[in-house]
């Protein structure tokens, strides 16, 4: 059995995100989708808030799974049995930060692969960092996030939607 690991922060899972990992589901036997706590990044969403959100958009994709993760990458694969890590690729700049991640990895784990998805021409300007800031400014994320996606980031940005709508009225 193959199994592919794609590692990220996901903060929140966007329709790129799904768009890699449902392709990339089609190549493997299992695909695992795993959460990396990233604390240096200061995520929005809590570890545990980021999971939920992404098992609720992948429900009824029979051999994708999610699960959180802590440390590298690699080991992690490696602990799960996995042979292949799956990344996205956006713009030049995503290639640049890759590549120097592959070399590190290969460094760590000669015996794990890395398979870059091309995204989507539709979404290659998506990133969870463009999304939360548009949510917080009370921009429409419909076609970039799930609808359940979609509410909580307006949940999250509530206190700052209500002060937007009352400087709107005056
Ligand atoms: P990280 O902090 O590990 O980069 P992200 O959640 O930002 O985590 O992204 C996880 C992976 O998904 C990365 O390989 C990133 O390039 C890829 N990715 C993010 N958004 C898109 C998109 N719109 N299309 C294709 N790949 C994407």
């Amino acid at each position: 059995m193959t199994i592919g690991v794609y590692p990220g922060t996901f903060d929140p899972i966007t329709y790129g995100h799904l768009d890699i990992a449902k392709r990339a589901s089609l190549l493997f036997d299992k695909l695992i989708i795993a959460v990396y706590e990233n604390p240096g990044k200061k995520p929005l969403f809590s570890l545990q808030q980021r999971v939920e959100l992404i098992e609720q958009a992948i429900i009824g994709w029979p051999n994708v799974q999610v699960e959180p993760f802590h440390g590298l990458a690699v080991d992690f694969v490696q602990k799960v049995g996995g042979k292949v890590m799956v990344r996205g690729l956006r713009v030049s700049s995503d290639f640049e930060r890759e590549f120097e991640m592959a070399l590190m990895n290969k460094k760590l784990a000669p015996d794990i692969e890395l398979v870059c998805l091309m995204t989507s021409v539709q979404y290659q300007f998506l990133s969870s960092s463009l999304i939360k800031e548009v949510a917080m400014l009370g921009g429409c994320l419909e076609d970039l996030v799930s609808d359940h996606v979609a509410a909580a980031l307006r949940e999250k940005f509530s206190s700052n939607l209500a002060k937007l709508s009352t400087a709107r009225v005056r």
